[in-house]
């Protein structure tokens, strides 16, 4: 597998600081980004740290990943994936305590997103609003979910798709690293083809391409490193809001056999056997997992709009093309919803995957029923305590993003009032 990579990252046009941390190792197939939050830099310590963490712990098990690429199977990719988990969860614990200990460091918190190349096999772990996107053959698929408060009420079918992309709620995460005891990883698995892009993003990209054929057409150029400046600088000059970052990794060739089992498939679902309703007959999943390995099912989620953009600017067709997420547990607030009983994470093999074209499609899939959408509902709408920000001098984001970290902050609930999910982080640790 030979690898591109390119990083930019940009504090924008409005923010003092960049509070966006990112990585790469291109030679040894890992990406990160993490958009962090909190007061007084705490953001960027919180974004930091948790990129620093998950860095080493990859750096430390190369060994493990090494053996993987030589001969992959299902034990080694179960390994690999609980690898990321592990790591995710480590920069979690790091953060989360941090955060408890340093008074002006209380609640603050980070996005995550990690991607490991092993082979020609992509494996994605994200937590919060920061995107993973997948390019291939000139078309822009989303393979992570946006984990906010707009997409909770969407699933419970109390916002439309269109109302969540102006709403205030929509840059309110529901479930990031630091910030509560608890938290979600997210996971999904990629095959890659030659010529496949990956791009890794903070919202203060994202927010600017709301239409992922946008992003398809700048990032399948012949020089992606080039266009992903270009849509940094795009993001200024269409607002520049919060702090721009992306990472944008090119697949020049695959070099690795790949296993027979593996040829055509594109996105599955992660070593999550007989836990996923939908495995058998949703074309793409993402298998979301929470500290104690307990799976979610995700779909795709829908683009948000650019924040200081009218919903004119955005096509009808988006929306209508919106894919839904399934919603992590509720960060603010104490009465985080337990997750759905659900078999643990440890099986062998994952369900087969769709063909490509199945996954290109998927921004036209229905939303399917999602198993804990009816336990969360009534659960973000009570929790979210912000009152939405006015949009003010930060930004929209910002604000929002302050006001939620500074609201769980606010309260020690997280640590006193969620017993549970705090034995539910350390039983995941002691899993792992
Ligand atoms: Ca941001």
């Amino acid at each position: 597998m030979k690898l591109e990579a390119w990083l930019v990252t940009d504090v924008g046009v409005v923010r003092e600081h960049n509070e966006d941390s990112a990585y790469m190792e291109p030679a040894n197939g890992f990406f990160i980004v993490a958009d962090g939050m909190g007061g007084h830099a705490a953001g960027e310590v919180a974004s930091a740290m948790a990129v620093d963490t998950v860095r080493k712990t990859l750096e430390a098990a190369r060994k493990e990943i090494e053996t993987f690429k030589r001969a992959p199977t299902d034990t080694g990719r179960r390994g690999i994936v609980q690898l990321l988990q592990s790591a995710v969860l480590s920069a979690h614990q790091a953060v989360f305590q941090r955060g408890q200990h340093e008074a002006d460091k209380a609640g603050m918190g980070t996005t995550l997103d990690v991607v490991l190349i092993a082979g020609p096999e992509a494996f994605v772990a994200h937590v919060g609003d920061s995107r993973t996107y997948l390019v291939r053959d000139g078309r822009s698929s989303q393979i992570t979910t946006d984990h906010t408060v707009a997409e909770v009420l969407v699933i419970e079918g109390k916002l439309t798709i269109e109302e969540a992309q102006v709403s205030p709620l929509r840059t309110i995460l529901v479930n990031a690293i630091g910030v509560s005891a608890d938290v979600g990883v997210e996971m999904a698995h990629v095959t890659l083809k030659r010529g496949d892009r990956l791009l890794l993003c903070s919202d203060g990209l994202h927010d600017y391409f709301p239409i992922e054929e946008e992003i398809a057409q700048k990032l399948s150029t012949d020089a992606p490193g080039d266009a992903l400046k270009d849509m940094v600088e795009l993001a200024k000059t269409r607002g520049g809001h919060d702090n721009i970052t992306g990472v944008a990794v090119q697949v020049t060739d695959v070099i690795e056999a790949v296993p027979d089992r593996l040829d055509g498939e594109m996105t599955q679902p992660v070593d999550l056997p007989g836990a996923n309703p939908f495995a058998s007959d949703e074309p793409t999943e993402t298998a979301v997992l929470d500290a104690a390995g307990t799976p979610q099912v995700a779909a795709p989620a829908a683009p948000p709009p650019a924040a200081d953009e009218t919903p004119s600017d955005a096509p009808s067709d988006v929306a209508s093309e919106g894919r839904a997420t399934q919603p992590m547990r509720p960060v603010p607030g104490g009465e985080s919803a337990p997750a759905p009983a659900a078999p643990q994470a440890g099986g062998a093999a994952s369900p087969p995957a769709p063909p490509a074209a199945d996954l290109m499609s998927d921004t036209t899939l229905d939303t399917e029923p999602v198993p804990a959408a009816d336990e969360l509902a009534g659960k973000p709408a009570a929790a979210s305590p912000p009152a939405p920000p006015a949009d003010g001098a930060d930004g929209a984001d910002g604000a929002d993003r302050t006001g939620e970290s500074g609201d769980a902050t606010g309260e020690p609930r997280d640590a006193d009032a969620a017993p549970a999910d705090a034995a539910r982080v350390r039983a995941g640790k002691h899993d792992r």
